[in-house]
C-alpha cells in the first residue's frame, strides 16, 4: 500500500516563517545546521532530530507504547514517511479504514469528547440540552455550547453578520434515519463522505451545529458569515470541524457550516495552527485520548427536541 505522506506535518514541523519556503526534504539539512532549535506543535515540541526522516517512533513525545507494532507496519509499507508523520497518522487510527473496530466513547459528557468514525456514542446517549433560543435559529445544544453560540451570534450581529442555527442536536435514531435515507439514494462510500453513520455524528453530542446552511450547493464558504466565523469562532470556543484539505483525516467533505464547541483553549490552538481535533489529540504527549473529565454526567435527561424538518448533512 502506498499513500502519499500528508503535507500537513511537513508544514507543522517548521517554524511559521519557514513553512512556506522549505520543502520537507530541506528539513534535514536545516536541522543539521540548527541542532538546538526546537519546533513547537501545539503543546508539544520536537527537536529537529525528532522531526527528521532518521527519527524513530520511540523518540517522539506523542508516540504511544501500545502502538509500536502499528507504527512499524505503517513505516514498512510507506518508507517515504517520517516517523513523526507515521506516528501522527497511526495515532489518528488512519492506518485502518474508517469505521474499523470503532470503540464506544466512555465519557460522552466531556466538553472535549472526540466523536468520529473510530469513536462512537452509544445509541441511548442523550446530553443535557437547552434550546438555542428565539432569534438564534432552531434546535438545542448543551448549555455551555448554547451560551457560547448565543455570545458568538451576538458578536457577529454587532459586526453586521447574521448567524443562525439550522441544525444542532440530533438523536441517534434521527441520525440513523437520515443516514438510511441517503443510502437509498447513493452508494455507501459516497454517503460516508457527507453523512455520519449513527453514533458517529457530532450532532449527537449536543456540542455541534450547522450555521446558516447545511448544503455544499449554498457555497457558504464564499459568504461574509463564513469569513467572520473562521476569524472569530475560536474566541467563543468553536472550531471549524471539517476543514478543506483535511478530508483524509476527518473522512468528510469540507463543511464550511459545521462548528463544534470544544472550549476556547483547544479551539484557539486548532484554528491558529490549522489542526483538526483528530490531529490535536493525536499530538498530545501524555494522553492517548482527549481529556474527558471536564463535565459531570447529567442527572436528568430532558426530552429530545423535535426532529429537524430537512435532511442536514453529517
Ligand atoms: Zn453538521
Amino acid at each position: 500500500m502506498h499513500i502519499p505522506a500528508p503535507r500537513l506535518l511537513s508544514l507543522l514541523l517548521l517554524p511559521p516563517l519557514a513553512a512556506g519556503m522549505l520543502a520537507a526534504g530541506a528539513l534535514t539539512t536545516r536541522a543539521a545546521d540548527q541542532e538546538q532549535e526546537r519546533f513547537t506543535i501545539s503543546s508539544i515540541s520536537l527537536t529537529p532530530a525528532q522531526a527528521s526522516s532518521d527519527a524513530s517512533p520511540e523518540s517522539l513525545p506523542f508516540a504511544r507504547p501500545d502502538r509500536m507494532e502499528r507504527y512499524q507496519a505503517w513505516a514498512e509499507a510507506n518508507p517515504d514517511w517520517t516517523a513523526a508523520q507515521t506516528v501522527l497518522w497511526v495515532n489518528m487510527d488512519r492506518d485502518r479504514p474508517f469505521y474499523t473496530d470503532p470503540d464506544t466513547v466512555e465519557q460522552p459528557d466531556s466538553l472535549t469528547v472526540l466523536v468520529n468514525k473510530y469513536h462512537l456514542l452509544s445509541a441511548d446517549y442523550v446530553p443535557e440540552l437547552e434550546s438555542v433560543g428565539a432569534g438564534y435559529g432552531s434546535g438545542s445544544l448543551r448549555p455551555q455550547a448554547a451560551d457560547a453560540f448565543r455570545a458568538m451570534a451576538d458578536a457577529a450581529r454587532a459586526d453586521g453578520i447574521s448567524l443562525r442555527s439550522v441544525s444542532a442536536y440530533r438523536s441517534y435514531d434521527r441520525q440513523e434515519s437520515i443516514y438510511r435515507r441517503y443510502l437509498s439514494q447513493d452508494s455507501q462510500s459516497s454517503v460516508d463522505t457527507y453523512s455520519a453513520r449513527p453514533g458517529s455524528s457530532e450532532h449527537q453530542t449536543g456540542l455541534a451545529l450547522d450555521i446558516n446552511v447545511a448544503s455544499l450547493k449554498a457555497h457558504f464558504e464564499d459568504t461574509p458569515a463564513y469569513a467572520w466565523l473562521v476569524e472569530h469562532c475560536a474566541e467563543f470556543g468553536f472550531v471549524l470541524r471539517y476543514p478543506q484539505g483535511k478530508e483524509s483525516i476527518t473522512g468528510y467533505q469540507f463543511e464550511p457550516w459545521h462548528y463544534r464547541y470544544v472550549g476556547r483553549e483547544i479551539a484557539q490552538v486548532c484554528m491558529d495552527q490549522n489542526l483538526t481535533l483528530e490531529e490535536y489529540f493525536a499530538l498530545q504527549p501524555t494522553q492517548s485520548e482527549p481529556d474527558q473529565k471536564t463535565a459531570a454526567p447529567t442527572a436528568e435527561q430532558p426530552a429530545p427536541p423535535k426532529p429537524d424538518p430537512d435532511l442536514p448533512l453529517i
